[in-house]
C-alpha cells in the first residue's frame, strides 16, 4: 500500500458542518436547520444573483486570470494598490498560499487554540511545526504568542474575531505585538469575520500593511457578503509578498461566476448592514434566553456564540435530534452561528428541553 509521509499522517482532518441534505439522507431527519457554518442566513443579496445569471452564459470561457476587475475594485475600496491583493479560492486557499510560498520545512509557526484548524493543518501539510498558544480568557494572548518566538518561526496566526470564541484583539494589543516582533515574520490577521465586530477598540489593519509592516489581511465573501458556496477570498499585504505568492498561485484560482457575484456584494452595501442588523438582534436575542437558562457563554463580536461545555458533544448529537445543526469544537464547547430568529427561537427552545430533560 501507498504510504503518505509521516507529516501528511499527523494533520487532523477537516471536519465541515453536516449538510442539511446528509441530515435527511442519514437521519431521516427533515426541516433542520444548520447553524454550524458561520454561513450568512440571509443568503446573498439579489444584486449578486442578477450579476450571476448575467454571466452563466459565459461560462465556456476562463475568467480573468488575475481577477482584475475585483482587484481593481478592492484597492480603491481599502486605498491600496492592485499589486497589494491576491484573490483566492475562499481566504482558506489565500492562507494556503502564503504557507506554501514562505515557509520551509522544518519552520515554525504561531498560532492560538482553539482557533480555525486550518492553520494547522496547512502548516504540517508545508513541513512545518505548529507552535499552539492556549487563548487566555478566551482571546488570543499576544503577549504568549510573542514569547513563543523563536530563530525557526516564520509565520503568527491571528484570527480576529476569533474562531470558535468570536473575541477580539485591541488595536493597542497589535501595536504592541508588532514593536516587539522581530521584522522578518509574517503576521497573518485573519479577519473573515470583521464587518460583524462592534468593539471600537477593534485595529483597523490596514494602516499596519500601509505603515509597511509584514502582515497580510486575510478577507472573505464567505460570511456576511453571503457567498461561501461560490468560494472567494482575498489577501491584502505589502506588494512584494503578494508577487512571490502569485508565483503558486493556480492561474484560474477563482471562477468567473464568484469573481461577478464579489463585485456586485462590493456595490451592496445595504444588504450588508441588513446582515449586521439581524445578527446584532440576533445576539441579544441569544444573550437574554442564555442568561435565563443560566449557561456561560463568551460575549461574540461575530456571527456565532460560543459556548464553553463539557459535555459538548453530547449535547451536539442531542440538538441533531432536534435538527438543530450546531458545531461541536473538541469535546469542550459549542459554537452555535447565529440565525434567522425563527432558527435561533428553534435552537434555545431546543436547548431548554434538553436541558430540562
Ligand atoms: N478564517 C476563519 C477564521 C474562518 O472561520 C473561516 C470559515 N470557517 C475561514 C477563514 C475560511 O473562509 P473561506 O470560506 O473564505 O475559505
Amino acid at each position: 500500500m501507498v504510504e503518505a509521509p509521516a507529516h501528511i499522517k499527523s494533520i487532523k482532518p477537516y471536519i465541515p458542518g453536516k449538510p442539511l441534505e446528509e441530515l435527511e439522507r442519514e437521519f431521516g431527519i427533515v426541516n433542520a436547520i444548520k447553524l454550524a457554518s458561520n454561513e450568512n442566513p440571509l443568503g446573498p443579496s439579489l444584486k449578486v444573483l442578477e450579476a450571476i445569471k448575467g454571466r452563466l452564459e459565459h461560462i465556456h470561457r476562463y475568467p480573468e486570470g488575475s481577477g482584475h476587475s475585483l482587484i481593481n475594485a478592492l484597492a480603491s475600496k481599502h486605498g491600496v494598490r492592485q499589486q497589494q491583493i491576491i484573490l483566492g479560492n475562499g481566504s482558506n486557499e489565500v492562507i494556503e498560499l502564503l504557507v506554501r510560498t514562505f515557509l520551509r520545512p522544518g519552520e515554525e509557526v504561531i498560532m492560538a487554540t482553539p482557533s480555525f484548524i486550518v492553520y494547522d493543518s496547512i502548516t504540517k501539510a508545508a513541513g512545518g511545526k505548529s507552535v499552539e498558544i492556549p487563548l487566555k480568557d478566551w482571546r488570543h494572548d499576544l503577549n504568549a504568542m510573542a514569547h513563543a518566538v523563536t530563530e525557526k518561526t516564520k509565520l503568527i496566526f491571528i484570527a480576529n474575531p476569533n474562531n470558535p470564541t468570536g473575541t477580539i484583539n485591541t488595536s493597542k494589543e497589535m501595536d504592541k505585538l508588532l514593536e516587539v516582533l522581530p521584522k522578518d515574520i509574517i503576521v497573518a490577521v485573519d479577519e473573515a469575520y470583521r464587518e460583524y465586530v462592534t468593539d471600537p477598540s477593534y485595529p483597523d489593519t490596514l494602516d499596519y500593511v500601509k505603515a509597511g509592516h509584514s502582515i497580510v489581511i486575510l478577507r472573505t465573501f464567505s460570511k456576511i457578503y453571503g457567498l461561501a458556496g461560490l468560494r472567494i477570498g482575498y489577501g491584502i499585504t505589502n506588494a512584494a509578498i503578494i508577487e512571490q505568492m502569485n508565483k503558486i498561485r493556480q492561474p484560474f484560482n477563482t471562477n468567473m461566476l464568484a469573481q461577478y457575484a464579489a463585485l456586485a456584494a462590493l456595490e451592496d452595501t445595504k444588504h450588508v448592514k441588513l446582515a449586521q442588523e439581524f445578527n446584532e438582534a440576533g445576539k441579544e436575542y441569544f444573550y437574554d434566553e442564555l442568561r435565563q437558562i443560566g449557561i456561560d457563554f463568551v460575549p461574540t463580536e461575530a456571527n456565532f456564540v460560543y459556548l464553553p461545555l463539557r459535555n459538548a458533544h453530547v449535547l451536539y448529537e442531542k440538538l441533531l435530534k432536534y435538527g438543530v445543526v450546531v458545531r461541536p469544537v473538541g469535546t469542550e464547547g459549542l459554537r452555535i452561528t447565529i440565525g434567522l430568529p425563527e432558527e435561533n427561537r428553534r435552537f434555545v427552545e431546543s436547548f431548554k428541553k434538553i436541558i430540562h430533560s
